[in-house]
């Protein structure tokens, strides 16, 4: 686990933080891809954990959320735009991109039941649930206020999937139903003025004027 923030974790994935996992207090925030079952069982030997709380219900954010609270017995908890998708009633990945479908279909963790849905303002783990949607009906940033932490999914990531270098981009558009409204989802992000983001691929942001500079740079 690398140490991130006073209580926040990132479980560990080599060779670059590429999908990431975190873990808030005793709160795990996403659960990977379907095959990341290994490094996420591993990581958390030992360990106790309350809940799963997911940022969006994609399939590498889902995959391994029905094997982590059925082994830990704990929990699961996304937003309420995302409860259909993870119990099974809608797809999880919406795309008609093929590269896309192919990917999911790898990564995809079978539905499970949400036990605690999310609202804007609702606490985990000492962070504030913000509705951050474009991205994924369901995705949310969650913030702490006490020092202004964001671990805000897909809102923004932090790497380029192709080349695995660092770089702050909007979520790629095939994988985005609404990148307008995500991209005002950017904008709340950088309105919450955080420290320090957390994102759900790439390390973390740190270089907190340059996303300022990005997300004021976004047009629509
Ligand atoms: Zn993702």
């Amino acid at each position: 686990m690398k140490y991130l923030a006073p209580g926040v974790w990132r479980l560990k994935e080599a060779p670059r933080p590429l999908i990431n996992v975190y873990l808030a207090e005793d709160v795990l925030i996403d659960a990977g891809r379907r095959w990341d079952k290994r490094r996420i069982f591993a990581e958390l030997e030992g360990r106790e954990i309350s809940m799963l709380a997911l940022t969006h219900v994609h399939p590498d954010h889902q995959g391994c959320a029905k094997a982590v609270c059925e082994a830990r017995g704990v929990p699961l908890a996304c937003h309420a735009g995302d409860v259909d998708a993870m119990e099974g009633r809608k797809p999880v990945a919406a795309t008609s991109n093929p590269g896309a479908k192919f990917f999911a279909r790898m990564w995809e963790g079978p539905p499970h039941k949400v036990d605690r849905v999310l609202g804007e303002g609702d606490e985990v783990a000492g962070f504030r649930v913000v509705h951050a949607p474009g991205h994924a009906p369901g995705e949310v940033i969650f913030f702490r206020d006490s020092d202004r932490v964001a671990i805000c999914g897909d809102v923004v990531r932090n790497c380029t999937y192709v080349t695995m270098r660092t770089r702050l981009s909007p979520p790629p558009n095939e994988l985005t139903p609404d990148p307008a409204e995500n991209r005002r989802s950017i904008r709340k992000l950088a309105e919450l003025n955080p420290s320090l983001i957390l994102p759900g691929h790439g390390p973390p942001v740190t270089d907190i004027a340059a996303f300022e500079r990005f997300a004021s740079a976004l047009s629509g």
